[in-house]
């Protein structure tokens, strides 16, 4: 997209961005009379009918002289009423504090997760172990009581674990 202006970190607001899908630029104030791109102009709009300018806490102000609804030339750019306005507010003060704290305690609860995780890894890989070393053993070995315990052991940690890991998982997607 075309910005007016030469300071890249400078916000794109939204008559800009109409500007710009209209294929015309605003001046330094933010107005600008563009070619509407709205339906009352069959043959294209060559004597340059939209008025945009940038309004009160930078919504988009337009107007067709020729009687295009605001509503039609939104159509027309693929876009709706919502794009007049600055999306996303700017945050109060306690609201960017309780934004912080939830990306802080959402970061936690993934950090458990991949704790979980690892141990799951780790859970798993004993039982696979005890699990082949059991099935290797010949018939009336000993140490197959020993082993079979082991294995269960192994079975109850994992899937005591992957329970946790499941409600880490819930926790963190709240
Ligand atoms: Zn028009």
């Amino acid at each position: 997209m075309e910005s007016c202006t030469k300071d890249t970190s400078a916000p794109i607001y939204p008559a800009f961005r109409i500007a710009a899908l209209c294929g015309g630029k605003l001046d330094a104030h933010g107005r600008g009379i563009l070619h509407c791109p709205g339906p009352l102009h069959k043959r294209n709009d060559r004597n340059k009918s939209l008025s945009v300018k940038d309004g009160p806490d930078h919504r988009a102000l337009l107007n067709c002289f020729a009687g295009c609804t605001v509503t039609s030339i939104l159509n027309e750019l693929g876009l709706t009423k919502r794009d007049l306005f600055v999306k996303g507010p700017p945050l109060t003060a306690a609201e960017c504090k309780e934004a912080a704290l939830r990306e802080r305690s959402r970061r936690k609860w993934e950090e458990a997760q991949r704790l979980a995780a690892r141990r799951v890894r780790d859970w798993t890989h004993l039982r696979d172990e005890f699990g082949s070393e059991l099935a290797a053993l010949p018939d009336g070995d000993g140490r197959e009581r020993e082993l079979t315990r082991l294995y269960h052991f192994t079975l109850d940690r994992l899937r005591a674990v992957e329970a946790e890991q499941t409600r880490l998982g819930k926790q963190a997607a709240k």
